[in-house]
C-alpha cells in the first residue's frame, strides 16, 4: 500500500474518530497527505496528529453550513494543496420512530449526512473538474439500501446520498472524476459494544456472514475506490455489509 497515493493531497470529514479515522490512517499509510476535518478544532487536530507521514493536518468546520465548508477548504487548499480525494464520511442518527420524530431531527441528520456532502462535493469538484482528476467516496449505509425501523432520516439521508452519487458521477465523468458510495452494515464501535449478549446474537443472526464488520473492512474498499484500480469504476454503492444487502 504505502507509496500508492503519493503526492496526492486527501480530505475526510468526520475523519476525527470511528470510521473516518480508519480510513484516514489507511489513506496517510499509503502516502497520501490528510486533511482531517470534524467539528471540534482539537479532536481533528488530535486525529491527524496520529496519523503516519508529514503534511497531515486537522481542520475544524460543521460540514452543514457552506459557508464554513468553503473556508475550510480554501484554508486546506492552501495550507495541505488542492484535494485529490474527498471521502464525505461525516455523519449523525437522530433515531426514532416515525410517529414521534420531531421535525429538527429529521432536518439536522438531513443537513450533515446529505447537505453536507453536498457543500463539500460541490466547493471540491471545481478544483477536480479544471485539473481533470479527483475521486468522491461518499459513506452511505446499507440503511439507505433496505431502509430500518427507527431511522426514517437517516436511512433518507444515505438513500439521498445514493442519488446523488449517481448524479455526481454522470455529471463529472468527462471531466476526469470519479464519485462512488461505500455502503457499510453493522460495524463495531463502542456503541455495539456496549450492546448486551443477547442483543448482539440478535443483530448477528441479520447478517449473512454472521459477524459485525470493522472500520478497516470500511477502509480497505475505500481504498481499492479511490486507487488505480478503480479506474473504470464510477456511479457505484459498494457494499460492506456481511451479505445485508444482496
Ligand atoms: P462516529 O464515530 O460518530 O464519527 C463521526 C464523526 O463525524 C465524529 O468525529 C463527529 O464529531 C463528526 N461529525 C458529526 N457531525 C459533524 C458535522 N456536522 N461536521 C463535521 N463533523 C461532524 O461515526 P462512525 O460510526 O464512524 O460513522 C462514520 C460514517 O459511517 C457515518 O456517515 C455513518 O452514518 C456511516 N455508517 C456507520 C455505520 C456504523 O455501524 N458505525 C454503519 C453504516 C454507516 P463529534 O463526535 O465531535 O460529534
Amino acid at each position: 500500500m504505502s507509496g500508492r497515493l503519493q503526492g496526492k493531497v486527501a480530505l475526510v470529514t468526520g475523519g476525527a474518530r470511528g470510521i473516518g479515522l480508519s480510513i484516514a490512517k489507511a489513506l496517510a499509510a499509503a502516502d497520501a497527505r490528510v486533511a482531517v476535518v470534524d467539528i471540534l478544532a482539537d479532536t481533528a487536530q488530535a486525529a491527524a496528529a496520529e496519523l503516519s507521514g508529514t503534511g497531515n493536518q486537522g481542520f475544524s468546520c460543521n460540514v452543514a453550513d457552506p459557508e464554513a465548508v468553503q473556508g475550510a477548504l480554501s484554508s486546506i487548499e492552501e495550507n495541505v494543496g488542492p484535494v485529490d480525494i474527498l471521502i464525505n464520511n461525516a455523519g449523525i442518527t437522530r433515531d426514532n420512530l416515525l410517529m414521534r420524530m420531531k421535525n429538527e431531527d429529521f432536518d439536522e441528520v438531513i443537513a450533515v449526512n446529505l447537505k453536507g456532502a453536498f457543500n463539500f462535493t460541490r466547493a471540491a469538484a471545481r478544483g477536480m473538474m479544471k485539473r481533470r482528476d479527483g475521486v468522491i467516496i461518499n459513506i452511505a449505509s446499507v440503511v439507505g439500501l433496505i431502509g430500518n425501523p427507527g431511522q426514517t432520516n437517516y436511512a433518507a439521508s444515505k438513500a439521498g446520498l445514493i442519488g446523488m452519487t449517481k448524479s455526481v458521477a454522470r455529471e463529472l465523468a468527462s471531466r476526469g472524476v470519479r464519485c462512488n458510495a461505500v455502503a457499510p452494515g453493522f460495524i463495531s464501535t463502542p456503541m455495539t459494544d456496549a450492546l448486551s449478549e443477547d442483543q448482539k446474537i440478535a443483530l448477528k443472526g441479520r447478517i449473512p456472514l454472521g459477524t459485525l464488520g470493522t472500520p478497516d473492512d470500511v477502509a480497505s474498499a475505500v481504498m481499492f475506490l479511490v486507487g488505480p484500480d478503480a479506474r473504470y469504476i464510477t456511479g457505484q454503492v459498494l457494499s460492506v455489509d456481511g451479505g445485508m444487502a444482496m
